[in-house]
């Protein structure tokens, strides 16, 4: 099974994906955490260019589409050498983002058409969707000043509150959307609330 965790900055994606692999651990299962961008050593690279301020020269910075183009190689990359191995062996993969980060951060976020984003995912998965996205939706000013409260705040000033009020109503379009694959949890109530709302969903979705 193959679950991916979406939403904006803040909404407590790691936790709930620790949470959600230690209860599958503790039922017996191989349970894959994996983030992206950045879990490969050729992600982690990327995730330096598209992420790390100090990569690039002051006030440079990677144009739109060379963006788009870094999150899907890091995407093929990801899915060739992680996810597909881990799902053909049978292991479950729990995620912190996957397509629907770049249909709304590169899409909605920076403007490019979602049909072409869409194109490129599905080029660089080779078609591959999850069986589960839960969207963690938070608001932009809760989630921004959770995570200005852990000291990483200056990238993300970078981006307007519109920019990120963009991405939120992408993922929420794309969850509206296809409401069979999608668990929609509101991201301020308690982790462990929303853990239990994972669990029941996955529960159902597991072979016994
Ligand atoms: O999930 P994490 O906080 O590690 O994501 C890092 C950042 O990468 C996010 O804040 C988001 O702005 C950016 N991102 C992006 N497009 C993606 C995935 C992540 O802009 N496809």
């Amino acid at each position: 099974v193959f679950v991916v965790f979406e939403g904006g900055e803040g909404a407590g994606k790691s936790t709930q994906v620790i949470k959600l692999a230690a209860w599958l651990r503790v039922h017996g299962r191989e349970a894959v955490v994996t983030r992206e961008p950045g879990a490969t050593e050729v992600g982690a690279r990327i995730r330096g260019l598209v992420l790390d301020k100090d990569a690039l020269p002051t006030g440079s910075r990677v144009s739109p589409r060379a963006e788009a183009l870094l999150y899907a190689a890091d995407r093929a990359h990801h899915v060739a050498t992680v996810v597909r191995p881990a799902l053909e062996r049978g292991a479950a993969v729990v995620s912190d983002r996957y397509v629907d980060s770049s249909l709304a951060y590169q899409g909605a976020g920076r403007t490019l058409p979602a049909e072409e984003i869409g194109w490129l995912s599905n080029w660089a998965t080779g078609g591959l969707r999850p069986d589960l996205v839960v969207l963690l939706d938070v608001d932009p000013h809760v989630g921004l000043a959770r995570v200005a409260d852990r000291g990483s705040a200056d990238r993300l000033e970078s981006e307007s509150l519109e920019f990120h009020d963009r991405v939120r109503h992408a993922f929420l379009d794309l969850a509206a959307e296809d409401p069979s694959r999608y668990l929609v949890l509101d991201a301020s109530e308690d982790p462990d609330t929303i853990a239990g709302k994972v669990r029941e969903r996955i529960g159902r979705l597991l072979p016994a």
